[in-house]
């Protein structure tokens, strides 16, 4: 297929880019100095540049082991320090590789390029955000590096913006900012009809709408923060998902408007041209990092459910899929089962522990290996017969489907975290999402961490 011509907003380019590089992108000196090369290239074609940085390599995963190492509770507070540094060194070295190349450049954490953010440490979300340093410094003819993944809280507090938070940093200026384009340049050639590591047979995407991302990135899709896609499409910002590595178009993440257009070419009688291209499955995504929680025994009582839930919202946790049924034999009580992603599991089981005893749940049973495979596709809106054919699927591979939850665009199923990559491959297969500019195992793209 080829690559749909994307126009500008209203048609007229703005003057201002966003690019933002990964942490594989940024890992040692040599990529900082590529990553320098083509940000200088954009500023010598005439655009004015923004740049925001990931955190080196696996420095943040590096940084979260150095204060586990010392405390298994660290303060979120302190932890937001810790974390935020990661980005600052990208930014001061990339600076350092752009000033030798002639050009000036400024380094700024999120505090000073005015991020503000709510305060909740470790997942904080951005309030506002007070561009005019940026902008000043952008008018004196300077290319802006910019920390990811970081701002200051209400409360003056460093905070950070959960894990991949340096795509919504990104997404966040080039709205601020009035940038025509946010570049998110990755170590994939874009976002593909599923993780290309695990389905070597992924199909690039040309063009994905913001609501088709949105659930891609809320399944599993980590190559877009979720919160960057949600800020996108409530700020009408354009994505260009692409390579770090060459210079080949990737993704663009657009409204659902102009990804139809982009998609479906129209005829002179302004009829659909094609329906094949516009597929009844966009992407297959997945999650190997979900936990079930299980409470035993909860009062089947009107307020019970209430206060669960909002003890955990109380804490930050963020739940999924949630099951609720009545053993037999048993009519005043029910069985609550939810997910949570594995790292929240702690602070539910913290949370839960006051409601456990108030209500008298009987027990608390936490299962940590659980995985989440997802189909996502606009077209399924119209087509009955999907989920069938998803649970056909799964069972002649004999994988057991745990929980299922759906939207008007999505079908996920909880599955044994181990036969995620099975299950992925399976769908993948029986929805026809190879192409022909599928990657095979022997054409390896970009270069892996
Ligand atoms: P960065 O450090 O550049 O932010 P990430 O690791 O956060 O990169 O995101 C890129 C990764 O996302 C890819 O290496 C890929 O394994 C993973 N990924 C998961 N799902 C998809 C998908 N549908 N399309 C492309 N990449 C995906
Ligand atoms: N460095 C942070 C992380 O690893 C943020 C990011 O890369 O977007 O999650
Ligand atoms: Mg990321």
């Amino acid at each position: 297929m080829s690559t749909p011509t994307i126009p500008s907003v209203n048609g007229t380019a703005t003057d201002t880019v966003v690019m933002k590089f990964g942490g594989t992108s940024v890992a040692d000196a040599g990529r900082i100095k590529r990553a320098a090369a083509r940000i200088v290239k954009k500023r010598e074609a005439g655009q004015r540049v923004v740049v925001v940085l990931s955190a080196r390599g696996k420095e943040t995963d590096r940084l979260i082991a150095d204060a586990l190492e010392i405390s298994d509770r660290p303060a979120p507070r302190e932890m937001d320090m810790l974390l935020s540094t990661g980005e600052r060194v990208s930014c001061a070295l990339a600076a350092m590789a752009i000033n030798d190349l002639g050009h000036q450049a400024i380094s700024l954490t999120g505090s000073q390029a005015g991020i503000v953010t709510d305060t909740s440490h470790t997942k904080a979300r951005i309030l506002d955000v007070r561009a005019d340093r940026i902008l000043e410094a952008l008018d004196q003819d300077r290319i802006v590096l910019v920390a990811g993944f970081q701002g200051v809280s209400t409360a003056k507090d460093v905070t950070t913006l959960g894990r991949g938070g340096s795509d919504t940093t990104a997404v966040a200026l080039a709205a601020a900012v009035g940038a025509d384009v946010c570049e998110i340049y990755t170590d994939v050639p874009g976002v593909f009809s599923a993780d290309p590591r695990v389905e070597p047979h992924a199909k690039k995407l040309d063009v994905v709408s913001f609501e088709e991302m949105l659930e891609m990135s809320s399944s599993g899709a980590g190559v877009l923060q979720l919160r960057s896609v949600e800020y996108a499409r409530t700020h009408g910002v354009r994505i260009h998902c692409r390579s770090s590595f060459d210079d080949v178009p990737g993704t663009w993440v657009v409204s659902e408007a102009e990804a139809e257009a982009a998609n479906a070419p129209r005829t002179a009688d302004n009829t659909k041209e094609n329906k094949v291209e516009n597929p009844l499955i966009t992407a297959v995504t997945h999650s190997t990092v979900e936990a079930r929680i299980t409470l035993a025994g909860v009062p089947d009582t009107p307020g019970a459910a209430g206060q669960i839930a909002t003890a955990l919202a109380d804490k930050g946790v963020n739940v999924d899929m949630i099951i609720q049924n009545e053993p037999p034999q048993d009519g005043a009580r029910a069985d609550m089962s939810f997910t949570v992603p594995r790292d929240d599991v702690r602070a539910a089981e913290e949370a839960l522990a006051p409601v456990v005893s108030d209500l008298g749940i009987r027990e608390l049973r936490t299962e940590p290996e659980m995985g989440k495979v997802s189909i996502v596709g606009a077209g399924m809106k119209t087509h009955p017969g999907v989920a069938a054919q998803v649970f056909t699927v799964l069972g002649e591979h004999g994988i057991n489907i745990e929980m299922i939850s759906t939207s008007p665009i999505r079908i996920s199923c909880v599955v044994p975290g181990a036969q995620v990559p099975e299950a992925v491959r399976a769908l993948h297969g029986a929805f026809g999402l190879s192409g022909e500019d599928t990657i095979r195992p022997e054409q390896p793209f970009g270069e892996f961490s």
